[in-house]
């Protein structure tokens, strides 16, 4: 059986000293052959194995006849972030990881090869959209539930206005995920096909503060989908947190993204990370913020309390942090952030940690190992331990029913919220997840606004 093929990177040396994409994913030539390992099962499980139902191996079969235009028109019609998604998609656990070929081998490349036809379409093709219709909808938040919600709406004739709160839409993909894994080009071109379905995109209007859902509802719009996100960070609660030099990841990750803080010198709000950073945590998250000061010239070292096993950051990202030369010190626990006479942080005290029995996560929990405390010098800690729901506005809806943390409540069939023209998905119903769960949630809740127009004009 063939190999699987690798995809093309940018050398170790040059890429910890510059932001462009690491990856160069597959040349024309491997695109084909591994196009050509594909079973084209009769019943393929990869299908169901991708939250937005991509036809597969259909798409695969074109680009194995080097028909690009075919296989791209086949992806988007259910997936309008395939660059994206072929990007940062975790396949090894979606698509791929239900691969038959997985069983015996190496599943397909599927990821790859949807990156592959995506950035071979040369010009976006515009699929013809009827007349639309006379019911709008708001999405609030356009992030990957909220494009793939709007996008799904308009391809079905519905008037559709997307409100962000951030000058530039995209949510995450925009201000969160460094332009090295995914280049903010492809995220522009792939909204600005969002916005050629007939999407509008309203930025700088946050929804519970520039305007409520009443106004939205005083605007005309029937139904609305809330897509905003788990943007809020978490923080340790340990002493010296509020030291100068200690960040929010999500903090850190905008400045450097949104504001372009790593284009030293001609960025106005540049960030200064030292010789030192430490990052706390092992997600994506983590390992985004990792990788971002190592090639702001620091020396990074990664702090996890559990092993490698539980590590929640894709491997691919983890291996590449490696080879990269990001330190990993697992199994430690911060417990004090150390601060110099001016505040700033010089030092973290951190304990060693062993594993115990799993906790109702599933995972091992993490226990103190008593008397093994040391102190580590750090300039810069950078804390990435996790996101919650921001509840700004649901804070304004006190008849919304909200779960666990703050998250809205959904009928996970529907998205439907408690309340009957308000409909959420992506983290805002989940805490922090995927990108492609949050696409199937807004295609989900997409499919049900329009089921709850088409019955709200019968009555
Ligand atoms: P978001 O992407 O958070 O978008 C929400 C949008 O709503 C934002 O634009 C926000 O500004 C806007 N908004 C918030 N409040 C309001 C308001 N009141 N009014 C108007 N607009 C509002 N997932 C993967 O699958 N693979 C990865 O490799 C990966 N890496 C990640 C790396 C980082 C650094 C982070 C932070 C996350 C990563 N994730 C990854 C997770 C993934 O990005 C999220 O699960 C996904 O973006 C959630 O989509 P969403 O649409 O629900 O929310
Ligand atoms: Fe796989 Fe994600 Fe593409 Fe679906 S969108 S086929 S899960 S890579």
């Amino acid at each position: 059986m063939k190999k699987r093929h690798r995809p093309q990177k940018q050398s170790i040396k040059e890429r910890i000293r510059n932001f462009d994409e690491v990856s160069h994913g597959l040349t024309e030539q491997d695109a084909i052959e591994e196009a050509k390992r594909c079973l084209q099962c009769k019943k393929p499980l990869c299908v169901a194995g991708c939250p937005v139902e991509i036809d597969i191996p259909a798409f695969i079969k074109k680009i194995a006849e080097k028909d690009y235009d075919a296989a791209i028109k086949i992806i988007k019609e259910k997936n309008v972030l395939p660059g994206i998604c072929g990007r940062v998609c975790p396949q090894e656990t979606q698509c791929e990881g239900v691969c038959i070929l997985g069983k015996k081998s190496e599943p397909v490349a599927i990821g790859l090869l949807e990156r592959f036809a995506a950035d071979m379409e040369k010009e976006k093709q515009i699929p013809e959209i009827k007349e639309k219709k006379a019911t709008p909808v708001a999405v609030i938040g356009s992030g990957p539930a909220g494009l793939t919600c709007a996008s799904e709406l308009a391809k079905h004739s519905y008037p559709v206005t997307i409100f962000e709160s951030l000058h530039l839409p995209g949510g995450v993909l925009t201000y969160g995920i460094p332009e090295f894994r995914l280049p903010k080009k492809i995220v522009e071109e792939e909204i600005e096909f969002v916005k050629k379905l007939g999407v509008e995109i309203i930025t700088d209007t946050v929804i519970g503060k520039t305007l409520t859902v009443d106004d939205l509802r005083n605007m005309g719009y029937k139904a609305i989908f809330i897509g905003v996100g788990a943007g809020l960070p978490s923080f340790m609660g340990i002493p010296g947190e509020n030291l100068l030099g200690v960040y929010s990841a999500n903090e850190f990750l905008t400045r450097i993204n949104l504001m372009k803080a790593y284009k030293f010198p001609e960025s106005d709000t540049p960030v200064n990370v030292g010789k030192r950073v430490a990052v706390i945590g092992g997600g994506n998250v983590a390992l985004d913020a990792a990788r971002c000061a190592l090639r702001l010239g620091a020396k990074v070292g990664v702090l996890y309390r559990r092993t490698e096993n539980e590590m929640p950051a894709r491997k691919e990202e983890y291996e590449n942090a490696k080879e990269e030369g990001i330190e990993f010190h697992f199994l430690t626990l911060p417990i004090r952030f150390i601060g110099d006479e001016n505040g700033y942080l010089k030092g973290i005290e951190v304990q060693k940690m062993q594993l115990a029995e799993p906790d109702e996560s599933g995972r091992r929990k993490p226990v103190p190992v008593p008397g093994s405390e040391t102190i580590m010098d750090f300039e810069t800690a950078i804390v990435a331990i996790g996101q919650r729901p921001n509840p700004l506005l649901t804070s304004t809806m006190p008849e919304l029913k909200l779960g666990r943390l703050g998250i809205i409540v959904v009928d996970p069939e529907t998205c439907q919220t408690n309340i009957s023209d308000i409909f959420a998905g992506g983290d805002i119903t989940t805490g922090a997840a995927t990108v492609i769960s949050a696409m199937g949630a807004g295609k989900k809740a997409a499919h049900s606004i329009m089921k709850y127009l088409e019955t709200i004009q019968k009555t």
